[in-house]
């Protein structure tokens, strides 16, 4: 996969992009990772990328000029067209699935705002997709872009070793993950769970289960609604429902 950030900040990712699973990705050739600043592609004397708003008001609006340069020039050997996403508080909320649709792209090109807003323009006539990392606002599209960059790089076929899976994140499955444990047994008194020393995979595989569906069911009850679960699964959501009255 081919990943193009255009950003007025392209040190902001030297640190991201170059450290843990991200880094490793990278140096093992599984994604090409580029921030690109988008002032380079400005015609203008002083390399303007963002003036005044029409119609009077605060704030400062990145002109179309340069961000349309720069998409184009990215796209001058491709032969498909690649998603072009606008990182915007007014897009679609960036979910799980969202990643997993964006892991199957071969090349993905993320825009990042800053000041006040875009020229409508790009928004209309130049991007694909507008993500929204959620309802609040940050100064600029950057610390959003690697926030899906990181999301959707960790799902590509060989970036997580063995020691991580993304099989049974929190919202891969549907259901939030089961809890996890590990050395020593006893720590101040608290225990693991029986179950978990028990060495009987089949039996563990059952609490994880219905720890998953515990979990879900007390903080997000909304994502059971969106899930086909099998007979078991409703059997026990039932006995949680008839504890918890
Ligand atoms: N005036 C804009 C509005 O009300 O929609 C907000 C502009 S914000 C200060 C500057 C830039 O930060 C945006 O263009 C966008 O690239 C980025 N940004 C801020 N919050 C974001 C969010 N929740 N998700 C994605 N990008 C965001």
């Amino acid at each position: 996969m081919k990943v193009d950030v255009l950003t007025l900040f392209p040190e902001m990712f030297t640190g991201v992009f170059g450290s843990s699973i991200l880094g490793k990705a990278n140096d093992k050739g599984i994604v090409s990772l580029n921030a690109i600043n988008f002032r380079d592609y400005s015609l203008s004397k002083h390399h303007t990328v963002d003036d005044t708003p029409y119609g009077g008001g605060g704030g400062m609006v990145l002109k179309p000029e340069p961000i349309f340069a720069a998409v184009e020039d990215l796209l001058t050997n491709s032969l498909k067209r690649p998603r072009v996403i606008l990182m915007c508080p007014q897009g679609e909320t960036f979910t799980q699935q969202k990643a997993e649709e964006l892991s199957q792209e071969e090349h993905l090109i993320f825009v990042c705002g800053h000041y006040e807003g875009y020229d409508e323009r790009i928004r209309e006539h130049l991007v694909t997709d507008e993500l929204s990392i959620g309802d609040y606002v940050l100064t600029g599209g950057e610390l959003p872009a690697m926030t899906v960059i990181d999301s959707v790089v960790r799902l590509l076929p060989g970036v997580l070793g063995n020691e991580t899976s993304a099989m049974t994140d929190s919202f891969s499955t549907g259901l939030l993950e089961y809890p996890h444990y590990t050395r020593p047994a006893e720590f101040r008194g608290w225990k693991v769970p029986d179950m978990l020393l028990s060495g009987h995979h089949a039996n563990i595989e059952v609490w994880r289960r219905e720890q998953a569906l515990k979990r879900t069911f007390t903080r997000r009850p909304d994502l059971l609604k969106k899930l086909t679960l099998s007979k078991q699964d409703h059997k026990y959501l039932e006995q949680l429902a008839k504890e918890s009255e």
